[in-house]
């Protein structure tokens, strides 16, 4: 496995081996096809001046839970998609599938994994899913050592293959006793889909005093502010009041493919995570300290200390030279990431062939004329990035600087 992703990264630098390695694919060999698809699916954001651009998942479900498909295919699409590390968080106390899929050992999912994900460079760490009615909701602890410890079930159900008496027995234990095994265990907790129409039927993100006595208290550390489908401004808004790690999660039961069609250009929501390493520790240090900017969709939402860098990282602006006889200038924009970048420009000069919005395509570039009145030697391009958030309604402004 390890051997056959190093040759697609090396092979993705030139397109035309890309595209050669596609036409045999089809010719001959069903596995490079898949490679070739693999290598167009990736999410791929490169690393900031002082940390690697991690991808990670924390959130998702299999068969031991209240997914559908088994853990190795959580791997298998976590390596489709090229993430560093992956979390499978089953809910501890809701196990629709007990009567098919009778398991004492909660980290049976981590196990099968761990095991699938041995030979490649994808990290699996483990989790699990404290799962509780309003106020604690749905809580994430990851980092965990053993996820029995966060399961109690006082009073057994009679009738241990029936999932709703066990789902009742095993919500008894109170969420915070839950959340202090988690801690005594160093793990990591962020809370999920605060906005959760189950839990918060308009659908509005708002903190309470359970979980914001346990972020005072350093028993909470992160919050979703996308999972799936849905993205939360107020939840974004939590966390900066908070204090809270950023996270953006697919919680995928079905399958990534079914979810969000990768073949189709598009992604699960996931967390980047910026590390100095490309280890379980350093993501979870990067965690801890709240190194995150979250993907979803076409956004990019992170605090401006972890946003700025990577924008820097992922925009440049190149090749100043002025048309033949004029003072027109022409520069080259381009995008080394995954995003597909909605720039405002917010300065005092106007362009030959557009107003003041210009995209820059994913790991793309584009051309653009600039009217600056003279030759000068430096142009400062000052742009507000429409698709880059650092607060609710709050966009991002980044100035790229090109020199003849
Ligand atoms: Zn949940
Ligand atoms: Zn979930």
């Amino acid at each position: 496995m390890i051997t056959i992703r190093l040759t697609v990264a090396r092979l993705a630098h030139g397109t035309m081996l890309v595209a050669s390695l596609l036409f045999a694919g089809s010719a001959h060999a069903h596995g490079n096809a898949s490679i070739a698809a693999n290598q167009a699916r990736a999410i791929e954001f490169p690393d900031t001046a002082d940390y690697q651009t991690l991808v990670v998942d924390l959130h998702t479900h299999s068969v031991f839970s209240d997914g559908h498909v088994w853990p190795k295919t959580r791997v298998e699409e976590a390596l489709r998609d090229q993430l560093d590390a992956l979390a499978i968080t089953e809910h501890l106390e809701y196990q629709p599938h007990l009567r098919d899929i009778p398991h004492l050992d909660r980290n049976r999912a981590y196990d099968i994994a761990a095991d699938a994900a041995k030979k490649t460079d994808l990290i699996v760490i483990r989790g699990s899913e404290i799962t509780r009615d309003y106020p604690a909701g749905h809580i994430n602890a990851v980092f965990i050592e053993d996820a029995n410890k966060l399961l109690k079930i006082e009073n057994p159900p009679s009738d241990s293959t029936s999932s709703a008496a066990f789902s009742r027995a095993a919500r008894k234990w109170p969420a915070q006793e839950a959340i202090k095994a988690a801690h005594a265990q160093n793990a990591f907790m962020f809370w999920n889909h605060p906005y959760w129409t189950r839990q918060s039927p308009d659908g509005i993100a708002r903190i309470n005093d359970f979980h914001a006595a346990n972020a005072r208290d350093g028993l909470l550390h992160g919050i979703e502010i996308a999972n799936g489908q849905t993205y939360s401004e107020e939840a974004l808004q939590i966390a900066l009041d908070n204090d809270l790690t950023l996270i953006g999660v697919s919680d995928v039961h079905d399958l990534i493919d079914w979810d969000y069609k990768p073949h189709e250009g598009g992604h699960r929501p996931v967390t980047l995570v910026f590390a100095k390493a490309k280890t379980a520790g350093a993501i979870k240090d990067a965690l801890f300290a709240g190194r995150t900017v979250v993907w979803f969709r076409n956004l990019l939402i992170g605090r401006e200390q972890h946003l700025q860098p990577l924008l820097q990282a992922s925009l440049s602006v190149s090749t100043l030279r002025y048309l033949n006889g004029t003072a027109v200038a022409e520069v080259v924009l381009s995008n080394a990431s995954d995003a597909a970048f909605e720039l405002r420009y917010n300065g005092d000069y106007t362009f030959m062939f557009s107003a003041d919005r210009i995209t820059v395509p994913a790991h793309g570039q584009i051309t653009v004329q600039i009217k600056p009145g003279k030759k000068l030697r430096t142009l400062d391009l000052p742009f507000v990035v429409e698709n880059a958030l650092t607060a609710p309604g709050k966009y991002a402004q980044l100035t790229l600087t090109v020199a003849r």
